[in-house]
């Protein structure tokens, strides 16, 4: 955990509300920047392209529809590359891994040391991400009850936002 104020990114506010969407990839695209200079990397194109892709929505990116994307942007660049590139943000803590859908999503508070919890709508795939303590003390205790120490995780709860739920719950056209 770093001394920096854990404050998030606009792009955590941006689920179900109205926000500007350009300012919110623009301090995203600060931050990785900032992020890459302080671990002594450089924030090359590339990783700024990707970075950028993933950041174009507050939604999961696939892997292969990053890979069209780039390739529609810039030619020859090997999958393996594009794979490296995305391990290389995951690294730096600037983008989530969603495991079950082989999705990338940027995080919303990567100034904060944690590991991904994310509510996945079933319905229009937005994804919140969440930065539960209770989680956290939760898994702290079964590595002390287990003597097991955890390296990484990612806890994905599937379901519908609040959204869909509404658009859900009016009468049931299968009922007589
Ligand atoms: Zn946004
Ligand atoms: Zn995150
Ligand atoms: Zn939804």
């Amino acid at each position: 955990m770093n001394e920096r104020s854990s404050k998030s990114l606009s792009g955590s506010l941006a689920f179900g509300s109205e926000h500007n969407h350009s300012l919110c990839i623009e301090e995203a695209l600060d931050h990785a920047k900032r992020v890459c200079e302080e671990g002594g990397e450089r924030f090359t194109n590339l990783r700024r392209q990707v970075f950028e892709l993933v950041w174009a929505e507050h939604k999961p990116v696939k892997a292969y529809d990053l890979l069209s994307a780039l390739a529609s942007k810039r030619s020859g660049v090997a999958p393996a590359t594009v794979y490296r590139t995305l391990d290389f943000l995951q690294a730096q803590g600037l983008v989530h891994r969603l495991e079950s859908l082989n999705a990338y999503l940027g995080c919303s508070h990567p100034e904060t040391d944690h590991q991904g919890h994310f509510l996945i709508c079933e319905n229009c795939e937005e994804v919140r991400e969440l930065e539960l303590g209770a989680f956290m003390q939760s898994i702290a205790a079964v590595e002390d009850a287990q003597d097991f120490r955890v390296r990484r995780m990612t806890i994905e709860l599937f379901g519908l936002c609040k959204r869909c739920q509404a658009a859900n719950s009016g009468p049931d056209p299968t009922l007589p």
